[in-house]
């Protein structure tokens, strides 16, 4: 069994340290907000009270935060954790990030002969909680095989995307899928109830039909038709707007740097950034349903 440092125990962070716990790890785990670090001690796991305290003996570090910024600040910034790091210890970076962020981090860290992939993920919390999340890695591939046996403990599907940097263009193709299918079926649902259809008769129908997803077999946005999906506890826990708001903005930025067009993604992000600016950046981000049905 390893000794793991287990950084961001977030909505995703949390349920998939709380694994690594249950598969026998000795885990060490900081976040900032201190309810979050209680839920693993009462688990088993030991608190440090600052991520360099957390690495200090690890052989594995995984981290888990929101954007770009913390991940650059966690890393490089003042006492960044490359300076704290062994030679040798494995790092997975499981944000989801912009690909320049995690190639400048996973260069910075091969410098100093640290072992890093960027790992982000899919599923949503259900994945995560259940440890069924599919990994989307890019790096080497002798760090991915030593990284494997943490993943599996996390995660069912594991792809090698490719070199450090891929595993993030990747999951940022899939989100921005993410963003476009869940706004179009928010659509397509209040379309139907605006014209007498139960919502979970159309979502039963749409789920055996061409237009199903994994909205409608997963994560229905309508409340009352998945008891499981965020949308029946009045949109918590779940994915963020916010979240998916800056994973859109990841996708216009690489659109741009690759001269793609993305005029679905591009419509997607300002439907998400509108519900945003009316409060919602919090809620998870099946809410945008609320665009289309209020
Ligand atoms: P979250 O906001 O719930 O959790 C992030 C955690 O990081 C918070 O607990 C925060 O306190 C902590 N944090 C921030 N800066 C920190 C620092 N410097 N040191 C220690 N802790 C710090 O977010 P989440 O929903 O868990 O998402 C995390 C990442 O996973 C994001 O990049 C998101 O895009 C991605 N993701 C989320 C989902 C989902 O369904 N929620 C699914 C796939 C991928």
């Amino acid at each position: 069994m390893s000794r793991i440092a287990f950084i961001g125990l977030g909505h995703m962070g949390g349920p998939m340290a709380l694994n690594l716990v249950k598969a026998g790890h000795e885990l060490t785990v900081f976040d900032l907000v201190p309810a979050a670090i209680k839920t693993l001690v009462d688990a088993g796991a030991s608190e440090a009270r600052s991520a360099q305290e957390a690495v200090g003996n690890a052989e594995v570090v995984i981290s888990m935060l929101p954007a770009s910024k913390h991940v650059e600040g966690l890393y490089l910034g003042e006492a960044g954790l490359l300076d704290q790091i062994a030679a040798n210890t494995l790092v997975l970076e499981c944000s989801t990030i912009a690909p320049e962020s995690a190639r400048k981090v996973a260069q910075a860290a091969h410098d100093r002969k640290i072992r890093m992939i960027d790992a982000p993920v899919s599923g949503g919390t259900g994945g995560a909680v259940a440890g069924t999340l599919t990994f989307i890695v890019g790096g080497d591939a002798d760090d991915l095989e030593a990284a494997r046996p943490y993943l599996e403990k996390m995660g069912k599907n594991i792809f090698h995307a490719g070199d450090a940097g891929a595993g993030q263009v990747a999951k940022i193709c899939n989100n921005m899928l993410l963003g476009i299918l869940m706004a179009g079926t928010s659509e397509a649902l209040a379309l139907g109830v605006k014209n007498g259809l139960d919502p979970k008769v159309l979502s039963d129908i749409i789920a055996k039909s061409s237009g199903r997803n994994w909205a409608t077999e997963l994560y229905n946005p309508w409340p009352g038709v998945m008891e499981h999906a965020p949308a029946s506890k009045d949109y918590a826990g779940g994915f963020g707007v916010d979240l998916m708001l800056k994973d859109l903005g990841l996708a216009a930025e690489s659109a741009l740097n690759a001269r793609a067009s993305v005029p679905l993604g591009e419509l997607a992000r300002n439907l998400y950034s509108m519900h945003s600016a009316q409060g919602n950046g919090a809620r998870d981000f099946s809410s945008i349903l609320n665009l289309f049905k209020n």
